[in-house]
Order: structure tokens, then sequence, then C-alpha cells
């Protein structure tokens, strides 16, 4: 099978000091009749391979338009990009030419969306779907590319994949649609998968089998995932390293057990508490009071003031930096040394 392009990318091989992936201040606005929404502001985060980031955060946070802009599939206008780079082995994809970048979408960076039913096309079998990768990018015959979505069926544990290539979108389950959309992600070897709340429409023991099978396909590529969630809870066993997002803004950074341990920022602490937990049964669920903010008029100070039971009169007038508490650790809270300790202010 021959590769009908050419990358402009340097292939594998070591990357001495630079990410796999690196996203560095990135700003992207939309231009709305209401205004301008700062929907990401300086946005920075990075990913190794065979490392798993979790970026999460409340829907309108910007953890999805960050996953937009690194795939370069966000509509401009009405979004623009004023600052920050999105670096791919050392190359800014937000510099590169169309040509270039959509060598780069779906071969070397791939991205799987919650809404496999909608993303899946209704009038063709899925075999032909997952195929068309290798028909268009590789330049393979129909029926090698049928024998390859039968092996990448099989690879994403979908029973009796010779039998069921030939069958349509709907005469899958949920859960057996998002494998499908995970095969066709997985198809070209990306070296980043990212994964856009990949099991919101299932329900919990089909949402822990999609996480297992991508920490699964992870180990056996060594690719770099980015698990987009707004559930704390489904990362715990298979992220290395968490974004929490707010507010189009990084709020806090740490390794995974670090942020279980003690969180350092109440936002964190506050979707820590969310998670159900079994010996807990019976007691009221906390939640987080009030709703995220509106990017049209953000809150002064700390965007998370109105909500925070942390916040002293100087948050509302002072907005907080990315303070850096340690060599894996940021958090942008005036007082995240009192959320470390667990006491109220
Ligand atoms: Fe809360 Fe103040 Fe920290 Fe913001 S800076 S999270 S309002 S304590």
């Amino acid at each position: 099978m021959k590769k009908t392009s050419t990358s402009v990318l340097p292939a594998g091989g070591a990357l001495g000091d630079e990410p796999l992936l690196a996203v560095d201040d990135l700003h992207v606005e939309f231009v709305t009749r209401q205004g301008v929404v700062k929907a990401v502001n300086g946005v920075s985060y990075s990913l190794n391979p065979g490392e798993t980031l979790a970026v999460l955060g409340e829907s309108g946070s910007g953890k999805s338009v960050t996953a937009q802009a690194i795939m370069g599939i966000l509509d401009m206008p009405p979004a623009r990009i004023p600052r920050g780079e999105v670096r791919f082995r050392g190359t800014d994809l937000l510099r590169l030419p169309e040509e270039a970048r959509s060598q780069v979408r779906g071969q070397r960076v791939a991205m799987i969306f919650q809404d496999a039913l909608s993303a899946l096309n209704p009038v063709f079998t899925v075999g032909s779907q997952i195929g068309e990768m290798f028909r268009v990018h590789r330049g393979a015959s129909r029926r090698d590319a049928e024998k390859k979505a039968v092996e990448l069926m099989d690879r994403v544990r979908i029973p009796g994949a010779r039998q069921r290539v030939h069958d349509y979108p709907h005469q899958f389950s949920g859960g057996m649609r998002q494998r499908i959309m995970i095969a066709m992600s997985i198809a070209l070897d990306p070296e980043v998968l990212i994964a856009d709340e990949p099991t919101t429409a299932l329900d919990v023991t089909v949402q822990a089998q999609i996480m297992e099978l991508l920490a699964e396909l992870q180990r056996e590529s060594n690719m770099g995932l980015i698990l987009i969630t707004h559930d704390l809870g489904v990362v715990a066993d298979v992220a290395d390293k968490i974004a929490v997002m707010y507010g189009g803004r990084i709020v806090e950074n740490a390794l995974v057990h670090d942020i279980y341990r003690a969180p350092a920022h109440p936002y964190t602490k506050g979707l820590l508490d969310s998670i159900p937990r079994v010996d807990q049964k019976g007691q009221e669920l906390y939640a987080i009071k009030g709703m995220p903010p509106n990017l049209l008029a953000m809150p002064s100070g700390c965007a998370f003031h109105p909500r925070c039971p942390y916040r002293q009169d100087n948050c509302v007038t002072e907005a907080p930096p990315l303070y850096e508490i340690g060599p894996t650790r940021s958090s942008a809270c005036h007082y995240w040394r009192e959320v470390l300790d667990g006491s109220h202010g």
C-alpha cells in the first residue's frame, strides 16, 4: 500500500526538548453580534509520546475550542486566533498552509468526537467508512481497504468483525458505534489522538470499557492522548496529568495523583467533591454552586469568584496569575496554599 502524499513535517524519532505537541499561549475569539467572545485566553499545555493528558472543565470552559484549534477545524470567521502557537514536533500548525495542515489532520493528529451517531454516515456500511481512510490516504484498493477495516474492528474489539463489516451504523449499539469511531481515528496510526467527551452519551459500564480500550490502544502504539471531559471520575485511572479549565483559562495543572491527593484550586476541589463515592451512599451529592461564567461578561478579578467558597475581597478585583507551585504543578488561585491545606478561608 503506498502513501499518496509526502508529509511536510519530520517523521517520528527524537524530539529533543520539544514535546510531541505543545499548545503555547493560545487565544481564540469568536466575533458575534453581541460582541467578541474570548473563548480561550492564553492556554498552554504539552503532550509527550505515550502520555495521557486529561483536559477538564464544564461546557464553555474552552476545552473543546482548544482541541478544534489544534485540529484546525474552527470556522474562521467567526473564529480568529489573535495569538499563540500549536507546535507539533516543533512545527507551528497555525502557520502552515491548508494543504500541509490537512496532511497532519486525521493522519498524524486525529480526533474522536462525542456523538458517534451523527459523525458516522447512515447510508454507508461501517466497513466502507473505516476503509475509506485507507483508500483516500494510502491509495488502497477496495478489497485491501475492507481487509484493513476488519483488522481495525477486531483491534477495537467489535465481536464478529468479519460479518459486521457490512452492517450500517444504526445496527450497532452506542458503545459499538463509539468503537467504530475509534477505529476510524486510529486507522492511520496517529501520533496524537484527541478524544472529545468520548463516553458522554454512554452508560457507566460502557464508559469504563471505552476508556480501557483507549488506554490499551495507547499503550500498544505509544501515541499521545488528550482526553477532554467534564467528568474527573472517568480519567482517574487513565490520565498521567490534568489541565483544569475554567472560563477559557487553565486554572490548575498537575499530575493526576497530585490532584486526587490534594487539589490546589477551589474549582478542582469542587469537581472532585462532585464525584459520587461508594462510601457515601445515601448522602446528597455535592454540586458547585452557580453557573459557568458568561464569556461575554466575565466576572471581574478571578472569574471563579462568584462561586468560590474560598473567596476573599481581593479576588473580586485581582485576577490571579497561574502560580507555579511545584515543578509539575500550577494553580490560578491567590489562596492555593489554603486550598491545598483543605482549610476554608
Ligand atoms: Fe477563589 Fe479567590 Fe482563588 Fe479565585 S483567587 S479561586 S475567588 S480563592
